[in-house]
């Protein structure tokens, strides 16, 4: 009938396999002919049971995207559904791999369900900016119970067969072969004349809910900041137990047709395909060799060097710091384990978890010591020279095969590869801080990096749970060079008329975390210094430049590490407090510059500060820096926050329109000069009518 589900009979159970690679996703084809096989082997009378299995890696992916924003064509998913709750004949899922959204669903509405040890539910819907809109939030709480209804469904992350079985979401795990196991767990059924409750009959387990919504609410307010999905989950879960099932089902459905057409979760469905495109380089093939990483180093143990070896503990892989000085590894080794022991008090992994990772972190002081790691990621000061003797010491101490990466923020790559033997075995992977917690790599290749180290890094990337995007080598690379651009702008706008407070509040406002100055006082202020002070002899003096950083450097204000920078900070508290020392200090610097000063409104601040980020994302583009415009929202996404439901830069710039941004940068070049130029592509695409997502 259809090559999308087979259909095949052991004894009286017919067992129905969905058969649509990669992921058996629930398109129209699969849905139309999963009912028709579902109604066949109801009415034949031999049938006694069924059981719906997947072929290939799962049972099901759920949706299938693309078909999202499409009109919906029947029968749709809440249908094929019904129509297995409905079955007069126990059905059974048999679940491996992932079932997940509506794949999820569909297996709600089994009668029953087993799966094997590789199984892991869930409802990952809220990461793509919806809720679950096939009955998941009214048939998980009815199944599972509320609490953990709703934290599956705010978390998105899928549980595995053993939690899943403690739950009672799977009935049985099977060992041995899957469809054997579900055959004979349907036949058990039917001996035993075991009821067909509908999952929508059953009673929601009792449980003390008082607080939980409100409690959820709070929990997640930080993290969904801004977002509509995650609020409407807790309130259709919510919904689940004041509503009857057939109100709940409506709401659920009103709730998830607001959301699928939200530009929202079209930035968060870009975010989701631009983080799998990322891994995609068009000259390294996926079948280029990668390295086994078993064994890593870190050189340099301050707060990137520390925060990039539990990355590598957390995953399991054994790691040793180096410092050459004895007292300075003690005091990185110490900073490690305060970190994992308030990971612990949050109960975020247990005692057990922590001793293990530390097992896992080794100290050294000789270079001797490390000469076996698989890869070493270099994490000390940003000085050139020390990065150049540090790599030609690890030339001469790793074996050859050894991979050596710098997390260096702004130096060439191409020039501390030089001083090995090994260019080919050098790139950069630059982590951001806090390194543990932040998830981008930003990988960085050099001319002669090889097709296998990039491979094997951003494999690497993966493995200990980071985002990793390729970049080639630019002063910044593609992160921190979009950066100047932006704090460039917001700095200048304090000579103009704003303050610190003012510019924070209006990105803060757009959804990122936190303004360019809260999170230069977050960083420290004293490194970018630094930087300004090296680069002081080469600047071009016809070119505009804000001396306010530097004279609250100069006051001792390195931000939160001092108790001050561009805001003051309470003892003990990360909490930015307006400083009327910097006001009066911005007021000194605009008037010794001649500004008259004037207002500066919430759109003006973020025009100003965001489209020269994005008119940069388009230099790097054009002079192919970034390999695709959605690479430079993933690096902003992950390494930034720039809010995941606008979809990063490039995917907000198309969505306010590519022509309107570049007039705009018309408009600010013509008024302050300086570096906002529009960039060519920008030109090339507002004339041409085209968006970034057309390239
Ligand atoms: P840090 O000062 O906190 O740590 C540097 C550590 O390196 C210190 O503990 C120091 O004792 C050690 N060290 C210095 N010379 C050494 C040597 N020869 N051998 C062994 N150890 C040595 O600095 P950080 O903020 O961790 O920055 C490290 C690197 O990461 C720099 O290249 C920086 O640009 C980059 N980076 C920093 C951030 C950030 O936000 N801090 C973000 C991304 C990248």
């Amino acid at each position: 009938m259809s090559d999308v589900v087979h259909g095949e009979r052991r004894g009286a159970v017919a067992v129905i396999t969905l058969d649509r690679p990669p992921v058996n996703a629930l398109g129209q084809a699969l849905r139309a002919a999963l009912v028709a096989r579902m109604e066949e082997a109801a009415a034949d009378p031999e049938v006694k049971a069924l059981v719906l299995a997947g072929r290939g890696r799962c049972f099901s992916g759920g949706a299938d995207i693309r078909e999202f924003g499409a009109p919906p064509k029947d029968p749709h998913l809440r249908a094929v559904i019904e129509a297995a709750e409905n079955c007069p004949k126990p059905v059974v899922a048999a679940i491996h791999g992932v079932a997940v959204g509506g794949g999820l669903e569909l297996a709600l509405g089994c009668h029953y369900r087993v799966g094997d040890a590789s199984a892991r539910l869930g409802q990952p819907e809220v990461k793509l900016g919806i809720p679950p809109g096939a009955g998941g939030t009214q048939r998980l709480p009815r199944v599972i119970g509320i609490a953990p209804a709703l934290d599956m469904i705010l978390s998105g992350e899928p549980i595995p067969a053993v939690e899943a079985q403690a739950l009672g979401l799977l009935d049985a795990v099977i060992e041995g072969d899957l469809t054997a196991g579900a055959v004979a767990f349907a036949e058990t059924v039917v001996a035993e004349g075991r009821p067909l409750t509908r999952t929508r009959d059953r009673v929601i387990p009792a449980e003390h809910t008082e607080g939980l919504f409100e409690g959820a609410r709070k929990r997640i307010a930080r993290r969904t900041r801004g977002m509509i999905a995650p609020a409407r989950c807790i309130e259709s879960v919510e919904n689940a137990l004041t509503l009857s099932f057939d109100e709940g089902m409506k709401k659920e459905r009103e709730f998830f047709v607001e959301c699928v057409g939200s530009e929202q979760s079209k930035g968060q469905r870009h975010a989701f395909f631009a983080e799998r495109q990322a891994t995609k380089i068009p000259d390294v093939p996926a079948d280029t060799p990668v390295q086994a990483i078993e064994s890593a180093a870190v050189i340099g143990c301050g707060t990137m060097g520390g925060g990039i070896a539990m990355n590598f503990a957390n995953a399991g892989i054994a790691v040793r710091v180096l410092e050459t000085d004895p007292e300075a590894l003690d005091q990185g080794l110490a900073v490690i384990r305060k970190n994992y022991e308030g990971s612990v008090a949050r109960g975020r992994i247990t005692q057990e978890d922590m001793d293990t990772r530390m097992f896992l972190i080794g100290g050294a002081t000789d270079y001797a010591d490390i000469e076996d790691a698989d890869i070493v990621i270099e994490a000390v000061f940003e000085e050139m020279d020390l990065k150049k003797q540090v790599f030609a010491r690890l030339d001469t101490v790793c074996k050859p095969e050894a991979i050596l990466a710098t997390n260096t923020s702004t130096l060439d790559v191409n020039e501390i590869a030089a001083a090995t033997a090994r260019p080919e075995k050098v790139i950069g992977t630059h982590f951001f801080s806090p390194a543990n917690v932040m998830k981008l790599m930003e990988n960085v290749r050099g001319r002669k990096t090889s097709a296998e180290t990039i491979a094997t890094v951003m494999r690497l990337s993966k493995t200990i749970g980071k985002v990793g995007a390729l970049v080639g080598v630019c002063d910044g690379f593609v992160g921190n060079r979009m950066l100047y651009a932006y704090t460039r702008q917001a700095n200048f706008l304090l000579e103009e008329g704003a303050l610190p407070q003012q510019v924070d509040k209006a990105i803060y406002d757009f959804g990122f975390p936190m303004g360019p100055f809260a999170m230069g006082d977050l960083a420290g202020l004293d490194v970018g210094w630094r930087i300004r002070q090296r680069r002081a002899k080469t600047r071009d003096p016809d070119q505009r430049y804000s001396p306010i950083g530097d004279r609250i450097c100069e006051r001792g204000r390195f931000g939160q590490k001092t108790g001050a920078g561009w805001y003051r900070y309470e003892a003990g508290s990360r909490t930015p407090v307006p400083d009327p020392e910097i006001e009066k200090l911005i007021l000194e610097v605009a008037a010794e510059l001649g500004f008259a000063r004037r207002d500066i409104g919430d759109r003006e601040i973020l025009e100003r500060c965001l489209y020269p980020l994005i008119n940069e994302g388009a230099k790097i583009l054009e002079e192919g820096i970034a390999i695709r415009s959605s690479d430079i929202d993933v690096i902003w996404i992950y390494g930034y926050g720039f809010p995941i439901y606008r979809g990063g830069p490039m995917f907000y710039a198309d969505q306010v329109g590519v022509k309107s941004i570049y007039e705009a940068m018309r408009r600010l070049h013509q008024e302050h000069g300086d570096m906002l130029e529009p960039a060519a592509l920008l030109e090339d695409l507002a004339k041409s009518g085209k968006g970034f997502g057309d390239l």
